[in-house]
């Protein structure tokens, strides 16, 4: 049993908890990161669709998204690595009763620097064919695209390291004491570390590891399927597609096609095997809107599971527990914590190193919303 002592301690090294690493690395502190598995992106990072929209509806999360893929853009210029982000675009297939919010969507994003413009079918059809039936318009984000969860990952931690943050795999957080002083014992794998603030970025294990020191974080997991083509099934790009009234979302990934969306009656808990039934239903739904899907052979060994880590309104939660200043959540992303992980992390380095996020409005995100008397945010459609 080893005993060391850091200033931070970071648990989970998939996206959002190696973004904070690297961020409170930088700013300085003193850093242990502890991941259960062997590696980074391990949990949902590792199993995500890896696409990333600044076409957002509410000024928070257009914030967040687009700063983020900008972060992604620029990783090559700013640490000379290559995280995979791709401009191969995303395109919103809105329903009619839908359009008037998301022409006003449209205009809150250009006013935050979101490159998106409004295609007519013709114009749209020609980066992904579909059916029109039911549609009132497109909209095309040109700077939206994938990002390698992996590459990102990875690539935070080596940062992380590189500034002095201490990596622990295999390291499966099982005790957390308070001490008198506000800080933390955290006994992870063979290893106790003195910490005064922890990060709680365990995704959907998020609430496991509150109630680890008595604490109550509301996140489960939530299986999501992504289902393959056999490769060589397309002949040409499909940027991330998704039609608002099926549900169904897909995309190419080299010459497969990717495809996916929520299953509505979906029960909470850690599952990652396939569910071929709902692949069935979601096919369907999905030929009625692109009806070239049905030739499209399906690889069921390309096909995967994972969870999203869900919160009661699929909006993540970011800063300290009320009842414990220095345990900082970072957690519940709901399905979209790649595109916005680089920014998370920032977010959790700000309120450490200064004891309150001033430089965005993210109080939203705050734990509290769950337990005040009405929700402060706006639910959104979430995919
Ligand atoms: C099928 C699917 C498709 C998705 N598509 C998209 C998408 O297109 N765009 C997008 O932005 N997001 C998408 N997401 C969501 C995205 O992947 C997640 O929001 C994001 O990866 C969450 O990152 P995280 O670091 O919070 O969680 P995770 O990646 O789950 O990391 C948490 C880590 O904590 C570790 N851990 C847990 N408990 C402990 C413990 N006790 N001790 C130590 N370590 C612990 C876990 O092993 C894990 O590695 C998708 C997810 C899935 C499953």
């Amino acid at each position: 049993m080893s005993e060391s002592v850091a200033d931070v301690v970071v648990v989970g090294a998939g996206a959002i908890g190696a973004s904070s690493a690297f961020q409170l690395a930088s700013a300085g502190h003193r850093v242990t990161l502890v991941e259960a598995l062997d590696g980074p992106a391990e949990g949902s990072t590792g199993r995500s669709f890896a696409s990333i929209r600044g076409q957002w509806a509410d000024e928070l999360n257009v914030e967040l998204s687009w700063r983020s893929i900008r972060a992604y853009r620029d990783f090559p210029a700013v640490h000379g690595i290559d995280v995979g982000y791709r401009p191969s675009g995303y395109l919103l297939l809105v329903s009619e009763p839908a359009w008037a919010a998301q022409l006003e969507a449209v205009e809150l994003q250009r006013a935050h620097g979101v490159p998106v413009e409004v295609l007519p079918f013709a114009a749209a059809q020609e980066r992904t064919p579909f059916e029109t039936a039911g549609l009132g318009g497109t909209t095309w984000g040109p700077a939206d695209g994938v990002v390698d969860p992996h590459l990102a990952s990875s690539a935070y931690v080596e940062l992380a390291r590189a500034r002095g943050a201490q990596v622990c795999y295999r390291s499966p957080v099982r005790e957390i004491d308070p001490h008198a002083d506000g800080g933390w014992s955290v006994r992870a794998g063979d290893r106790t570390i003195r910490t005064q603030y922890l990060v709680n970025a365990a995704g959907g294990w998020s609430g496991e590891v509150a109630r680890l020191a008595g604490l109550d974080v509301p996140v489960v997991h939530s299986r999501r399927n992504v289902y393959s083509s056999a490769p060589g099934a397309l002949d040409r790009a499909v940027p991330m597609t998704v039609d608002f009234t099926s549900g169904v979302y897909l995309r190419s990934d080299g010459s497969r096609l990717l495809f996916g969306g929520a299953r509505p009656d979906e029960v909470d808990g850690y599952n990652v095997h396939v569910d071929w039934s709902w692949m069935e239903a979601l096919l369907e739904a999905g030929t009625r809107r692109f009806p070239w899907l049905v030739d499209v052979p399906l690889d069921r060994a390309g096909c995967w599971a994972g969870t999203y880590e869900n919160t009661p309104d699929h909006h993540g939660i970011v800063g300290p527990a009320p009842a414990a200043p220095t345990w900082i959540n970072a957690c519940g992303f709901s399905g979209h914590g790649m595109m916005q992980a680089p920014e998370i992390g920032r977010l959790v380095a700000e309120q450490i190193t200064t004891g309150a996020i001033t430089s965005v409005d993210a109080s939203a995100l705050r734990l509290e919303r769950f337990t005040e008397a009405r929700a402060t945010r706006p639910v959104e459609l979430v995919f």
